[in-house]
């Protein structure tokens, strides 16, 4: 299925799928980073539970009309994907205040946003991904004004389906992070979601069942990763 190697990032190895140009398979690791990298770690298992939760999600958001780059899952670590051009953006969603927010802006963690926030980063390891406004995006990126509306909107609307869909299993879903691709003039939704990049809390007892175990050390993180893949197996 794989052919050779394309781009190996901190938590994926991107490989040109064999025999289909338009198409990458991807390959989820075991390692985990934060801080930028400063924090690494290995956790068996970390990357069958990140494809199989991406995974999971793609395809709940492909039952309720949203398209993603997602194809079909391979195996227990891969998923076959489109090949879109990536727009070096992190478009961030946030329902309740935590992380860098609550720092940069000091609003007190656990306020409730409604209408929830859009925030962008710039991917650029280099500059530490520093937030940016919809101006910056547009001279930084090779996306129109109109197309940057465009991926606002559909990082709203996966929100509005993913809330419904942590809700029933008992989840809050604090924030999380969406990258988006162009196919010719189309924005596609790519990347992952999971969480190493959604933050999501226990509605009743409002542990972290997210990346933030690992960041702040304060629990296992594969053991709340199959918390998050039984809650959602069960219903998606
Ligand atoms: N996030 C991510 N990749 C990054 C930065 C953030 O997936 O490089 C996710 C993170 O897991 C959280 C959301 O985006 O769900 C918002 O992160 P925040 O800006 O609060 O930064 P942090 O506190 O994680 O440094």
């Amino acid at each position: 299925m794989k052919a050779e190697l394309l781009y190996e990032g901190k938590a994926k190895k991107v490989y040109q799928a064999k025999g289909q140009p338009g198409k990458l398979v991807l390959s989820y690791k075991n390692d985990a980073t934060a801080f930028n990298g400063e924090k690494k770690a290995t956790f068996v298992g970390k990357g069958r539970l990140n494809n199989e939760i991406s995974s999971r999600i793609f395809e709940y958001l492909r039952d309720h009309g949203m398209e993603s780059h997602f194809i079909e899952q391979l195996n227990e670590t891969e998923q076959l994907v489109n090949k879109t051009e990536i727009i070096p953006l992190e478009v961030v969603v946030r329902n309740i205040a935590a992380g860098s927010i609550t720092r940069r802006l000091g609003i007190e963690e656990k306020t409730h946003f409604y209408p929830p926030i859009v925030e962008l980063f710039y991917k650029k390891d280099e500059l530490g991904d520093p937030l940016i406004n919809d101006e910056h995006a547009v001279l930084l990126t090779n996306i129109t004004a109109l197309e940057l509306q465009q991926i606002k909107s559909k990082a709203l609307e996966v929100n509005q389906e993913l809330n419904k869909l942590f809700s029933k299993v008992g989840v809050q879903l604090v924030d999380f992070k969406l990258e988006f691709g162009k196919i010719k003039d189309d924005i596609v939704l790519s990347d992952e979601i999971s969480p190493d990049t959604c933050r999501l809390w226990d509605k009743e007892t409002e542990d972290k069942l997210d990346k933030d175990v690992f960041r702040q050390g304060t629990g296992d993180l594969i053991e709340v990763y199959e918390e998050i893949l039984h809650r959602l197996e069960a219903k998606v």
